[in-house]
């Protein structure tokens, strides 16, 4: 068997390369390369596909997550809770701000925040709570939603890896106050270089982001505030028009090669992913999880397959935290998953052969 990668973005391409060659001609033809209609017109189709009011486009998963909390009014000294098991931009907005993050542990059974733990993590400085929809599986909204009501606190989600997700039947992204993005080229929506989008329902919120990402501005000359230089490009528009056309397609893709990878892994010593009753997990990463974690990524790597690992390092543990107050911090059910969990090969182009490959490599691995 030929080599299997994490995520395969040629194969994706084969697929749709009249319609985005097009596209791409289409823009460079208008010779308009921010902002514009195109910008414009993916905003609307993607705020209808997630059932939000509003879309905003930004240029990355980031700059949604860093202008949301602006728009929010967050500001030095104030603190956001969010989890240390998630990609290190979630915690960086936050800390660019001058707020502090504040880590709560993960329910080891989805990877997302354990709602249990939060009223803990409360003090008169909390604003705000970032639920991560880890992996493409929605967190678990409803307390988090009661707790932010009763403590008058905002919602931001990180809906970088969760597109399309349902909670409760509602998409990630027409929940919270606000919700962030990521159009990063392997999230499951993926434009052809950085781009990202903030949604919600709160015009006044929306219209405060649109703002911010181009320089504070309210017409050509003026300026109302000190902004930022975060817009969205209209080839990554277009191009992302194209595959909005096809998301729904791939996630049943994903859900379908998911079912497969449980029905063969179900008598493997490894734990496969829980999908929680009310939720529709997305499958931006299938990821399993076992303590000989190290040696079964090495014997996959052996056999060509492209699996990774999501998050080897908390980021209440990377260099970055630890100088800055962090070293008291536990978080044991995230530490577990840290060095427990390895994601394996998952996208739409995946083949049943190649994940019966990759579920028999697996079992051959445990004696
Ligand atoms: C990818 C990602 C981001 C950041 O998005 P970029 O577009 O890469 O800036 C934020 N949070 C999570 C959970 C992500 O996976």
């Amino acid at each position: 068997m030929k080599n299997i990668p994490l995520v395969d973005l040629k194969a994706q391409y084969a697929g749709i390369k009249t319609e985005v060659d097009s596209a791409v001609h289409r823009v460079l033809e208008q010779a308009s390369f921010i902002l514009g209609p195109e910008v414009q017109q993916f905003e609307r189709d993607f705020a209808a596909y997630v059932g939000a009011d509003g879309a905003v486009g930004v240029a990355s998963g980031t700059a949604a997550l860093q202008l949301s909390l602006l728009a929010i009014g967050i500001k030095p000294g104030d603190e956001v809770i969010t989890t240390a098991h998630t990609f290190m931009a979630t915690a960086e907005a936050i800390s660019q701000t001058g707020a502090k993050p504040v880590f709560v542990d993960i329910d080891p059974r989805t990877y997302n925040i354990d709602p249990q733990r939060i009223k803990a993590a409360i003090t008169d400085r909390t604003r705000a709570i970032i639920p991560v929809h880890l992996y493409g599986q929605p967190a678990d909204l409803e307390p988090i939603l009661e707790i932010a009501r009763v403590r008058k606190l905002r919602i931001i989600e990180d809906a970088a890896q969760a597109h399309g997700a349902e909670y409760h039947k509602a998409r990630c992204g027409s929940i919270g106050d606000l919700a962030c993005f990521s159009f990063y080229p392997g999230k499951n929506l993926g434009a052809y270089g950085d781009a990202g989008a903030v949604t919600g329902q709160d015009k006044s919120l929306l219209d405060r982001i649109r703002k911010l990402r181009d320089h504070g501005r309210t017409s050509k000359y003026e300026h109302d505030e000190i902004g930022y230089g975060e817009r969205m490009d209209a080839l990554q528009a277009a191009v992302l028009g194209v595959k909005l056309n096809r998301i729904e397609q791939w996630t049943e893709d994903r859900r379908r090669h998911a079912r497969l990878y449980d029905e063969l892994l179900a008598e493997a010593p490894v734990e496969t992913p829980q999908e929680a009753p009310h939720n529709r997990h997305v499958y931006h990463l299938y990821v399993i999880r076992t303590k000989q974690r190290n040696t079964l990524l090495t014997h996959l790597q052996a056999n060509g397959i492209g699996a990774g690992i999501h998050y080897p390092v908390p980021l209440h543990r990377q260099p970055a935290y630890l100088t800055n107050g962090y070293t008291d911090v536990k978080l044991p059910e995230t530490e577990r998953a840290a060095s427990e969990v390895l994601s394996l090969p998952m996208y739409p182009e995946l083949v049943d052969e190649q994940i019966h490959y990759i579920a028999r490599t697996i079992m051959e691995f445990f004696p």
